[in-house]
């Protein structure tokens, strides 16, 4: 099994919007448990209706 560690085992979630991964960052220490989107731009994309149905 490849070990593939970062500087830390950091927390990861995946992203509610692109559905990739991605890890516990610092500017996200007190909010992490609310964070559920990768970047500033997933959390956009996600808010506004683009995907018509
Ligand atoms: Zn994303």
């Amino acid at each position: 099994m490849p070990r593939m560690r970062k500087k830390a085992d950091l927390p990861t979630k995946i992203c509610a919007a692109c559905g990739k991964p991605f890890a516990w960052r610092k500017k996200w220490e007190r909010v992490w448990d609310e964070v559920r989107y990768c970047s500033d731009r997933c959390r956009s994309e996600a808010k506004r209706p683009g995907k018509a149905s």
